[in-house]
C-alpha cells in the first residue's frame, strides 16, 4: 500500500506554514494566480527534497560528484518518491542533439539500415552521425562549416598601427609580431599591402621573427584563427570570435551529416537522411508499409510524437530550435516510452503553446503516466487541463505576500464551488468584446517563406490588438517573430525569456531606480554615491555585499546562513548608518514597490503596481521571479512608449485566468496610448478581447503555413477553422 506524500510547516519563499497531504498514483493539480507559490511547493520543495533524499542513499564517493542541494525550508517532509521534472527548459545537447537523438528513434533507424540498407554500410555506428564510422569527414557530423568571415577579422582601411586586426588589439603580444618584427609596414593600410603581404600577413608560416628579447614562431592571422577558434571548437565558437565567423551547410554531406557509404545505402529508394528529413507524420506512413520490426519499433514512438500534437517536426530538427513547450511535450515522449513505475512526475504547465484542439491528447498521455502507477503533479491553468485532476491544490489569495497559502484543497467539482480567485473564474463565462477598434492603418509582410510558410501575404491592423491563433506548429511564431521582424525591424518582441542581467540586479536596479536612491542618500548626507551601492564601497565586508554566507562541508549538503554582520541587508555598517527620512537604504529596499513610489521619486516605480506587481520588494533578486513576473517587468520598462509594434510571444505563459485579465488591461492601454499590440496566443479569453484575427493552418508543418482567416473575432466564431470552432464552443 502506498502511503500519502506527507508535507507540513513548508516556508520556502513565500509558503506560509502550509501543510499537505498529497494522494500518490493520482493527479494533482496546482493551481493560483502567478506568483501565488506554486512552484516554491512542487519545484522549489517537493523536486529538491526528493533528489536531495536520493543522492542521500548513494556512497559517499558518488554523493561528493553530484550536484548539492539545500533542504528546503520545511518541517516535515515524508514518503516522497523519486522526482522527473518534465520541464519548459530548453533541451540541452547543444548541435548533436536532434529530434531523433533525444527520443531515440535515430537509434531505432539505424538498426534499420544497418539489416535491410542496399549496400549494407555496415553495423549500426556506420550510420551514426555521432560515431567516427558514420560521420561525414568534412564536418564531423555536423552538417555544416563554420569558417572565418575575413571581412570581419581584418579591417582594411586601416594599419596594424591603427588597429586593423580586429582580435588583436594593439600592444598586445601577438599584434607585436605582426607589427613590430619588420615584416610589413605598420602604417600602410591593408588594402595597399601587395598580394605578397597579404598572403604572409594571413596564411605565412614555419619561419622565425624576433619580438623584442623574444623568439616566435610565424603564424598568419587566418592560421592562428583556425588553430585557436575553429579547430578546437567545432560545435560551439568562442563568444569573443563568433562575430568574425559564418556558417554555411556543409558542401561534402550536403548538410545530412553522414558519410558517403551511409549516404549511398538504402532501403526502397530512401537513405537515412531522407528519412529524418521527413515529417513524422509521413514517416509513420513510410515505415509502416515496411514490415519490420525494427521499423514497428520507430512507428510506435513516432505514433507518441504525433499524439502529442508534434508530427509536424523531423527527425533531424535540432533540439535547441524548439520552443518550450515543444521541448517539455517530447521529454513527456521520452518519459511515456520508459517502463518506470512509483514515480512522481511533475509537469510546468504542459498545455503552453498547444491549441485546444490538441490539449485532451496531452491530458490523455498525463493519464497514461498515471496508470502506469506514478504519481504525477501538474501546475497548470487551463481549465481542460484543471478537469483532469483527481486532486485539486489551490494557492493563493494573492501574489508574494498576499499569497503563499492554501485556500482550497479537494476535488474539481469543489474548486468550481469555492470562494477563491480560481473558483470564481471556473464558473465565469466570457463573451467576444464589441464594439472593436478601427485600424488606424495597415502594415503588409508579403511573400512570406521561412520554414513551413507558402508564400504568406498578410496585413496586420495598426493601432489595434490583434491575435495570431492556429495549431502548433501552423507558422505563427514563423510569421511574427521572424518574417514581420526582419521586414519592420523596429518591431518589439517581448517574450517570457530570462532578463539578461547580473545576479545582483534587482527591480529598483533594473528600472534605474536605484540611480536615483544613490544620488538622493548621498546628497542628504553628504557623501559618495558609492556609499549605497553594495556592489562598491557600501558593500558589507563579511558578505561581500552578497547578504548571505555559504557554507560547503565536504560531506554534508551545503548551508546558506544569513550573514550575521549586516543581517542579510548587503550593507557595512557606515553605510546603514546613513538615513533619509530616518530609513537606511537597506529599509528602502525592503519596501515593496508601492510603498517605494509612494514615498521617494523613483523612475519606473510606480508602473510596477499598474502591471500587478506592485507587491514586489525594491531589493529581491530578478532571478527569483516567475516567467509571468519578468514579462511584466520588461513591459514596465516600456510603457511610456508610443508607435511601437508589439510582438508578444504567449504572453498568458504562467498566468492565471485573473492573471489574464490584468494583462488584457495592460495590452488596452498599450493599443490606447498609440501603439499595435500583436499577441501569439491560444487562449481564448485573450481571442475574444482582440480587434483583429489572424488565424493559420490549415494543420501543422507542410500541412500549415496559410493564413486561413483574417477578420474580426465575431466573425471568427461563423468560420470554419479549428480556432473557430473551440471559440463558438467557448461561447455556449
Ligand atoms: P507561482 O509558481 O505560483 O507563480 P512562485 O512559487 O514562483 O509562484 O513564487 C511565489 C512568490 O515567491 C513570488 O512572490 C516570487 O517572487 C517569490 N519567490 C520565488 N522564488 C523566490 C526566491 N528564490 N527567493 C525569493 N522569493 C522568491
Ligand atoms: P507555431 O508558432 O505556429 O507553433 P512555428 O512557426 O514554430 O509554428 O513552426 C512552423 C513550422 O516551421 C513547423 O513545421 C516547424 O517545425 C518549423 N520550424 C520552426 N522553427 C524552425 C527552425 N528553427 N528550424 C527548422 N524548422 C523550424
Ligand atoms: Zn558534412
Ligand atoms: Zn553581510
Amino acid at each position: 500500500m502506498s502511503r500519502d506524500i506527507m508535507l507540513s510547516g513548508l516556508r520556502q519563499n513565500n509558503l506560509k506554514n502550509v501543510s499537505l497531504r498529497l494522494p500518490k498514483e493520482r493527479i494533482t493539480v496546482f493551481t493560483g494566480v502567478s506568483g501565488s507559490g506554486k512552484s516554491s511547493i512542487v519545484f522549489g520543495t517537493i523536486a529538491v527534497e526528493s533528489q536531495r533524499q536520493l543522492n542521500e542513499t548513494f556512497s559517499a564517493f558518488l554523493r561528493h560528484r553530484l550536484p548539492k542541494h539545500e533542504r528546503p525550508r520545511a518541517e516535515r517532509m515524508a514518503n516522497l518518491t523519486a522526482a522527473v521534472v518534465v520541464d519548459q527548459k530548453p533541451v540541452g545537447g547543444g548541435a548533436r542533439s536532434t529530434v531523433g537523438t533525444m527520443t531515440e528513434v535515430h537509434a531505432v533507424l539505424r538498426v534499420l539500415f544497418s539489416r535491410r540498407g542496399e549496400p549494407s554500410a555496415g553495423p549500426t555506428t556506420a550510420y551514426s552521425f555521432n560515431d567516427p564510422q558514420g560521420m561525414c569527414p568534412e564536418c564531423d557530423g555536423l552538417g555544416r562549416k563554420i569558417e572565418l568571415d575575413l571581412d570581419k577579422l581584418i579591417d582594411p582601411d586601416l594599419s596594424l598601427n591603427q588597429g586593423a586586426l580586429a582580435l588583436h588589439p594593439i600592444g598586445s603580444a601577438a599584434w607585436q609580431i605582426y607589427a613590430e618584427s619588420g615584416l610589413f609596414d605598420p602604417d600602410k593600410p591593408l588594402r595597399d599591402f601587395t598580394d605578397e603581404e597579404r598572403k604572409l600577413l594571413l596564411h605565412g608560416s614555419g619561419f622565425k621573427v624576433q619580438r623584442g628579447r623574444y623568439q616566435n614562431t610565424y603564424e598568419g592571422v587566418a592560421l592562428r584563427f583556425d588553430r585557436l577558434y575553429l579547430k578546437r571548437a567545432r560545435e560551439e565558437v568562442d563568444p569573443e570570435a563568433r562575430p568574425m565567423v559564418r556558417e554555411r551547410t556543409c558542401p561534402l554531406c550536403g548538410g545530412t551529416r553522414l558519410n558517403a557509404a551511409a549516404l549511398a545505402s538504402r532501403i526502397d529508394g530512401r537513405n537515412l537522411a531522407d528519412y529524418a528529413a521527413m515529417e513524422v507524420t509521413d514517416l509513420i506512413g513510410v515505415l509502416e508499409g515496411l514490415a519490420d520490426p525494427a521499423a514497428e519499433a520507430a512507428v510506435e514512438s513516432l505514433r507518441r510524437i504525433d499524439a502529442i500534437g508534434l508530427g509536424y517536426l523531423s527527425l533531424d530538427r535540432e533540439t535547441p530550435t524548439l520552443s518550450g513547450g515543444e521541448a517539455q511535450r517530447l521529454k513527456t515522449v521520452r518519459n511515456l516510452g520508459s517502463s518506470l513505475t512509483g514515480m512522481t512526475y511533475i509537469f510546468d504547465e504542459p498545455s503552453v503553446g498547444l491549441h485546444p484542439r490538441d490539449v485532451h491528447r496531452l491530458a490523455d498521455l498525463l493519464v497514461e503516466l498515471r496508470d502506469k502507477g506514478n504519481t504525477v503533479l501538474v501546475v497548470e491553468h487551463d481549465r481542460h487541463m484543471i478537469g483532469l485532476a483527481d486532486h485539486v491544490v489551490d494557492l493563493g489569495p494573492g501574489a508574494g505576500a498576499d499569497g503563499g497559502r492554501v485556500v482550497f484543497e479537494g476535488t474539481v467539482a469543489g474548486l468550481t464551488a469555492a470562494d477563491t480567485p480560481t473558483g470564481r473564474m471556473l464558473r465565469r463565462t466570457t463573451v467576444i468584446k464589441e464594439p472593436v477598434r478601427a485600424p488606424t492603418g495597415w502594415l503588409t509582410v508579403a511573400d512570406a517563406g521561412a520554414h513551413n510558410l507558402k508564400n504568406v501575404t498578410v496585413r496586420v491592423p495598426l493601432g489595434v490588438l490583434t491575435a495570431v491563433t492556429g495549431v502548433a506548429g501552423s507558422g505563427k511564431s514563423t510569421l511574427m517573430r521572424r518574417e514581420l521582424v526582419a521586414r519592420h525591424p523596429d518591431t518589439i518582441v517581448i517574450d517570457q525569456s530570462a532578463i539578461a542581467a547580473s545576479p545582483r540586479s534587482t527591480p529598483a536596479t533594473y528600472l534605474n531606480a536605484m540611480d536615483a536612491l544613490r544620488k538622493l542618500f548621498a546628497t542628504v548626507n553628504r557623501v559618495e554615491p558609492g556609499m549605497f551601492s553594495f556592489n562598491s564601497t557600501g558593500a558589507c565586508p563579511a558578505c561581500k555585499g552578497r547578504g548571505e554566507i555559504k557554507t560547503d562541508l565536504a560531506f554534508m549538503d551545503p548551508v546558506t546562513r544569513v550573514c550575521d554582520v549586516c543581517g542579510g541587508s548587503r550593507y557595512s555598517a557606515e553605510a546603514l548608518s546613513y538615513t533619509v527620512g530616518g530609513r537606511t537604504i537597506a529599509d528602502v529596499l525592503a519596501m515593496t514597490a508601492d510603498e517605494g513610489a509612494r514615498e521617494f521619486d523613483l523612475p519606473g516605480v510606480g508602473r510596477l503596481g499598474e502591471l500587478g506587481l506592485g507587491y514586489l520588494t525594491l531589493g529581491q533578486p530578478l532571478s527569483t521571479l516567475s516567467g509571468g513576473e519578468r514579462q511584466r517587468l520588461k513591459l514596465a520598462h516600456r510603457l511610456r512608449e508610443r508607435g511601437k509594434v508589439y510582438v508578444f510571444d504567449e504572453p498568458t505563459t504562467g498566468l492565471h485566468m485573473a492573471d489574464v485579465e490584468t494583462l488584457l488591461a495592460l495590452l488596452d492601454r498599450l493599443v490606447d496610448e498609440g501603439n499595435t499590440v500583436i499577441a501569439v496566443e491560444h487562449d481564448l479569453d485573450v481571442v475574444k478581447h482582440a480587434d483583429w484575427v489572424i488565424d493559420m493552418g490549415p494543420e501543422a508543418g507542410r500541412n500549415g503555413g496559410e493564413v486561413i482567416f483574417e477578420g474580426t473575432p465575431a466573425e471568427l466564431a461563423r468560420a470554419s477553422t479549428y480556432t473557430a470552432k473551440y471559440l463558438a464552443k467557448s461561447l455556449d
